[in-house]
Order: C-alpha cells, then structure tokens, then sequence
C-alpha cells in the first residue's frame, strides 16, 4: 500500500524541512521525502496537494471521548471522526470516563475501540488516583504496558502537593508525564466563570486567576524537588505563564498546552449567560490573553489542545450556573490557530510545532510529529487560504456545545492522513477527485 503525496509544501521542523517535496509513504511508515530527480513508483495512490501544506500529523493531547459510560455524549468512534475532520491524526484520552480509566482493562478496551473504529490513533491516559478520588496511586505501572501515554486526574484536581508529590515519585520511575488541570478547589469552588469586572456585572460567583496559579506555581516546585515530568494542561493565566518560563529557565521538565477557546474569546462573552461559555479553567480578561499570546510566541506555551469537552444539550440547556463546563473543539481547533498565524502571533512552521512536533515529544510519543524516514505515515494536510464557516449542525461529533457555531475561518485541515491512509478528505476536495475519475471513467 503507497500514498504519494505530491506538489505540496512540506512543514517538518523535526528534521528542519520547509520546502516542496513529494512525501511517500509505504506500508503506513512514511518512505520518504522525495526531491525533483528522485523516482517515483508507478503503483501509488497519488493525492495532489497543489497548493497546500504539507505536515506532520497533528496531535492532541487533550481530549474527552466519554467511552466508556457517556457515551450519549460521544463515542471513541464519534470522537475520533470529529478529530480527523479537524485535521488530529492522534487523541490522547483523558481518564474520566466511567468507569474511569485506573486500570489495565479499561486502557485496553479504549485501545481496542479507538482500532475498531480504523480513524484516529487514540493514545489512553491513565488516572493518577483510583477513581481520580486523590487519596491512593491508581495501577500506573500496569496500564502503563496496557499503553496509557501519560497519567492524570483531569476535572479532578490532585488536592494535595503531598499526594502530587507521590505520584511524581513514582511517575518518574516509569518516565511517565503527570498532567495536572491546575485548579485549587478551595479558591474555586462554586465558581462558574472568571473572577473579576464581568462576574461582578453579571452576579455569577468567580474563579479567581490565583485558583489556578496556586496549583501552578506548587507543580513546578515540586517538578524541581522530584524531577518527575509534569505538564499543566490547558493554561490559561499570566502567573501560569510566569511559572512554567521560570520552571524552563531553571531546566525543570515542566511544559504546558493552551486550549483555542482561552486565546480566542475573553470573559465578556459569557455576558449572554451562554453556557457554551462556560468552561474550567473559565474564559479569562483581556490581560491574561495577552499573556498566552507571549508564550504561544516565545515558546513558553509547547502545544495547542483541544480539552474536546461533549456534553448533551439538556445537560447544556441548564442555568449558567447549573451547566456543566466544557465545549467541544476538536473541528475547529485548527481553523482557531489560523487566527493566530492571520493575527501575526505566529508563523505556519510554529503552527506545526505547537501542534504536532511539540505534542509528540511532551508524551514521548515516538515516531510521530514528524516526517522523518520510517516514522509513521500520519499527515495533516493544511489550506492556509481555505476561507469556512463552522456549521455545528454537520460535526461529527455526537454533541453539539460550541460557542463558534456560524463562526468564519480563513485556513483548515483539508485532509487527514492516519497510517498511510485517507481518513478525511475536506468536501470541496472529495468532489474534485470525484470529478476526477469521472472524466478518467470516460476516457
Ligand atoms: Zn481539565
């Protein structure tokens, strides 16, 4: 099985490549990037990607599929369709599911299921803690060789910094990340939205910036006392920011992914009491932002993640401060980070980093995030001029709670490439080849 990729730019900046190349790929392992002269078999699919960018398959550290236990709110299978048509050729799955993943068995039934479904790779992350209750070390060690790729009790903030300190210990011992939603419960509890002018104007309680920053600052201190790896999901403060600098700046293994919705919307959006504002951590002021921007630019931020949240709508429909938090973001994740490049925050090559070069080295996941000869043959296919409107109402995902319905995008993923295979193809495109091999038909 051969996948010639042709005429298309090629952005790797694991191998430093950025140029127009033809990428093949063999067997699901890319072959390699083939120059002018080189030779091109006959035998091969070939997909022609005039026009486009050409780039490591894109990984998301952070995502919420509800299998097993919700799945009224999304499926492995739905979810992993939802990630291909956003251009995420891999999903590493948050443990709070139910039964939650703390053991072997569900690690092995998420894999199974994410196989069945023949889309994305999906990559389980373990609990930390049985049940994620914070009291005792869930079985680490074994769904590490089931395959969990990190572990962490998202949505359950490890409570204590004794409890978090045991389980960098022992993370450590199987050079596992610790993945921690930064959030003291004692500073947020209640909360619905940000702490500040706008929760004052519209009478909902707050959750301080500090809630997560006390949380920050205390993981990075203790990745400097255990030298455990630890990554602070979906970051969304100045003084998160602060933090994980001076954790690089002192050669601790500290790294951190931002959520689109925390650069692209501020706390004045929650103003229409939408609940599809309503996420943890919350939609912060426009000082914050400011800060995220400068790590996205100056490389404090290493990924962006989607912290892809399903809910149903009933369970949306719910007063503001009743709602549960979260929205889904796995469609229009990339169309949000094309903002940025628009924007001048960042370049295209920085928008792969961020997106799969970097995600691939915060959870080890070898040989992916790159394009390099024998690495896997995933490939996220970009159009940076490609101008959409997000239409909820055709996700793929089984929920619909996003606060960008009817949003307008100018560049997308226009086709997912996962194993060597085309898993997605954007609609204009598909109706090309379809024409295509019509006209072929007729002769
Ligand atoms: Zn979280």
């Amino acid at each position: 099985m051969k996948l010639l990729i042709t005429n298309g730019y090629v952005i790797d900046p694991a191998s430093g490549v950025n140029a127009g190349k033809d990428l093949l790929i063999e067997n699901g392992r890319v072959r390699g990037l083939l120059s002018r002269g080189d030779s091109r078999p006959e035998d091969a699919e070939v997909f022609d990607a005039t026009g486009l960018i050409v780039a490591p398959g894109f990984i998301d550290l952070h995502v919420h599929l509800r299998e097993p236990g919700h799945e009224y709110k999304e499926t492995i299978a739905s979810g992993a369709a939802a990630a291909v048509a956003g251009g995420w050729t891999s999903l590493c799955a948050m443990p709070n599911t139910d039964p939650v993943n703390d053991n072997p068995a569900v690690t092995r039934f998420i894999i199974e299921q994410a196989e069945k479904a023949q889309l994305a790779n999906v990559f389980p992350i373990g609990a930390v803690t049985k049940g994620s209750g914070g009291k005792e070390l869930a079985e680490i060690g074994e769904m590490k060789n089931a395959g969990i790729v990190a572990v962490s009790d998202d949505g359950q903030p490890i409570p204590t910094a004794g409890m978090m300190r045991r389980a960098m210990e022992y993370a450590r011992g199987f050079d596992l990340p610790v993945v921690d939603h930064c959030q003291d419960r004692s500073l947020s509890a209640g909360g619905a939205m940000h702490e500040g002018r706008w929760s004052l104007i519209l009478g909902l309680k707050g959750m301080p910036a500090a809630a997560e920053e006390v949380d920050a600052v205390r993981d990075c201190v203790l990745a400097g006392l255990t030298g455990a790896r630890v990554h602070l999901a979906h970051v969304s403060t100045r003084g998160t920011i602060e933090a994980v600098r001076r954790a690089k700046e002192l050669g601790l293994r500290v790294t951190c992914e931002v959520a689109p919705h925390h650069w692209s919307l501020n706390d004045e959006a929650v103003a229409d009491y939408d609940t599809n504002t309503k996420m943890s951590p919350p939609l912060r002021s426009a000082e914050h932002i400011g800060a995220l921007l400068a790590g996205l630019r100056d490389g404090t931020i290493d990924a962006i993640a989607t912290d892809h949240a399903p809910h149903h709508s009933d369970e949306k429909a719910l007063e503001f401060d009743q709602a549960p938090f979260g929205i889904v973001g796995l469609e229009t994740a990339v169309g949000l980070a094309f903002d940025l490049v628009q924007q001048g925050v960042i370049d295209l090559e920085r928008l792969v980093q961020l997106c799969s070069t970097n995600p691939a080295r915060v959870f080890n996941l070898e040989d992916r995030g790159t394009l390099k000869t024998d690495a896997w043959g995933d490939v996220t296919i970009l159009d940076p001029n490609l101008e959409w409107t997000f239409d909820v109402s055709v996700s793929r995902s089984k929920s619909r709670n996003t606060p960008f319905d009817k949003r307008q995008f100018r560049g997308a993923a226009v086709a997912t490439v996962v194993g060597g295979r085309i898993v997605y193809l954007h609609p204009h495109l598909r109706d090309a080849r379809a024409k295509k091999e019509e006209l072929r038909a007729k002769g």
